[in-house]
């Protein structure tokens, strides 16, 4: 895993910019993935090529689609960690919150935290849309991640109320994204953002391309948003 790490980070151009030692530590994290998830659904990902393409080297091309390269992060939905712990891993000077309203998969992100005496790094376990109404969380992070939460129009209201005016979104998606991204528009200028680039990439040792849609926080969020759950599944933006 690790050998496919480092030459996909290679060919993402980001040798010599991330930690010396960023491929073993992806492959340890791939590794403690794969075990754990023996005994908890974290993946439906079980080979560890696919692990290293489709986790590490999926998330690793964010540093180039507008990541800060400093400040605070919080990765929404992280699930087993992606993105938000694959960049505190590439970038440590990012201080990332991982949050989901699962507790099981943050307990094992915390312990490997623990384990790794990674400093920067918590996990909060909650609903997006609470945390968002919620004062030490709203509006406090220069950037919010997201990868296969939402759709983009609900992604949004989950997403942007927790971003400092000054700071991005950036959205995770597929290539046929086109059609999510146009409805999603007038949300995401509702909530106080724009979209500043639409940022491609391929994925290295594999025929996948992916789509990072980046938002700009403009203005901040009206207090009302994010609304509850149902009202904004039932009424999106
Ligand atoms: N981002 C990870 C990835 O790409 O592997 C996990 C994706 S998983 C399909 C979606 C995750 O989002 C789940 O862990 C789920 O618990 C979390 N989630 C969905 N809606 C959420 C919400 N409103 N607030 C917090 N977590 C949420």
């Amino acid at each position: 895993m690790q050998g496919l790490i480092a030459t996909g980070l290679a060919q993402l151009g980001l040798t010599g910019r991330v930690p010396d030692n960023a491929s073993t530590l992806l492959a340890r994290y791939g590794h403690a993935l794969l075990e754990q998830n023996q005994v908890m659904n974290l993946t439906a990902i079980t080979q560890p090529q696919d692990v290293a393409t489709l986790h590490m080297l999926d998330c690793a091309p964010l540093l180039d689609c507008g990541l800060p390269s400093g400040g605070s992060l919080i990765d929404v939905g992280t699930g087993a960690g992606f993105p938000g712990m694959v960049l505190k891993l590439l970038v440590p000077s990012l201080s990332v919150t991982l949050l989901d309203s699962l507790q099981k998969r943050l307990d094992w992100l915390a312990g490997l935290a623990d384990d790794w005496g990674l400093s920067g790094l918590r996990v909060y376990h909650g609903r997006a849309e609470e945390a968002g109404q919620s004062p030490t969380l709203r509006e406090q992070f220069d950037c919010a991640t997201a990868r296969a939460v939402a759709d983009l129009r609900l992604l949004s209201e989950l997403c942007l109320p927790l971003v400092k005016v000054g700071g991005r979104f950036l959205a995770m998606k597929g290539m046929d994204c086109q059609a999510e991204l146009d409805a999603a528009r007038p949300a995401i200028a509702a909530l106080g953002g724009a979209v500043a680039q639409i940022r491609d990439y391929s994925i290295p040792h594999t025929a996948i391309t992916h789509r990072v849609i980046v938002v700009d926080k403009l203005q901040p969020t009206p207090a009302p948003y994010p609304r509850r759950w149902a009202k904004l599944r039932k009424h999106p933006l």
